[in-house]
């Protein structure tokens, strides 16, 4: 049974009201806001155990209509990690160790091995992704553990593309990261869906961020955002879909959380100007996908 969460995942209040109530693929998904600090979250939403059971069998077929690689799918991971490529390579120095969370078929690591040469490891739960990666020469652990287990750690930089709004505990999440993996020098690389352009209270998306919730997320956990941006690649060349930022590790932990306000407008207006650009330059607003796309079509 799906369960109800009473603290904030970022400022610990109590007090929270209903954001967006939706039906995803037959699952009531139910955002709430936290009149505290501003950030939406899932509530209720599944546990643990139902999340490992839905990554391992669910996720895929949900989202794509078949457990394994499709067109669309490698066409938007090939989509991103030309971005963030760029996005390091203008940002930072070129990175020796590489952690890509949620590595998928690998696209990300190949892409970062060849330009930086950058030694690079990859975790990915799933079971058909990590094969694929793996069947391409690609070192993928299927978790954390089994990746310690192996005694493989110290890297400069960690990338989570579209992971973290997956995470129970974003903040004890990158916290982890940052005590356990990553380097003093070390930096984090996140993408996110924007809370203020993308439509997809997604079942799988425990927390919705907006530049500044995942800044309070990243400077609660340790980090220091080093560089921002806002943009809709590879999906769309107008519409902000997705927060992309770089963190460096910082020796303190911010103790404050510095709330975000109007957090419902600011989304309503940024779902009418998604409204009013898909109108007017429908072409320009969505970037075409292979067919056929299979699945939904969540950005
Ligand atoms: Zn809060």
């Amino acid at each position: 049974m799906p369960e109800s969460i009473n603290q904030c995942p970022l400022c610990g209040s109590q007090q929270s009201r209903i954001f967006d109530r939706r039906k995803f693929r037959g699952h009531l998904v139910i955002n709430r806001l936290c009149t505290n600090c501003g950030l939406v979250f899932q509530s209720p939403r599944m546990t643990e155990d139902e999340l490992d059971a839905f990554y391992k069998k669910e996720y895929r077929q949900v989202y794509q209509g078949d457990s394994g690689p499709m067109a669309k799918d490698l066409f938007v991971q090939k989509g991103r990690a030309h971005s963030a490529v760029a996005f390091l390579e203008r940002s930072i120095p070129p990175p020796q160790r590489f952690l890509d969370i949620g590595a998928s078929s690998g696209i990300l690591l190949e892409f970062v091995q060849k330009k930086f040469g950058s030694e690079v490891v990859g975790i990915e739960p799933g079971d058909s992704y990590r094969a694929y990666a793996q069947e391409r020469g690609l070192e993928v652990f299927k978790s954390i553990e089994e990746m310690h287990s192996a005694n493989v750690t110290g890297f400069d930089l960690i990338s989570m593309m579209h992971v973290l709004e997956h995470i129970p505990d974003p903040v004890g999440y990158l916290r982890m990261l940052r005590e356990g993996m990553l380097s003093d020098e070390g930096f984090l690389l996140i993408e996110v869906p924007n809370l203020y352009a993308h439509d997809c209270f997604e079942i799988a998306h425990m927390t919705s961020f907006s530049v500044h919730t995942l800044k309070e997320v990243l400077e609660q956990s340790g980090y220091q955002i080093y560089a921002i941006e806002k943009h809709g690649y590879p999906r769309s060349n107008n519409l902000p879909l997705y927060i992309t930022a770089l963190a460096k590790v910082e020796d303190v932990e911010k103790k404050k959380v510095n709330p975000e306000r109007f957090v419902l407008i600011k989304r309503k207006i940024g779902m009418l100007r998604r409204r009013i650009l898909q109108k007017l330059f429908p072409s320009k607003t969505w970037i075409p996908l292979p067919q056929p796309s299979g699945g939904t079509s969540c950005e």
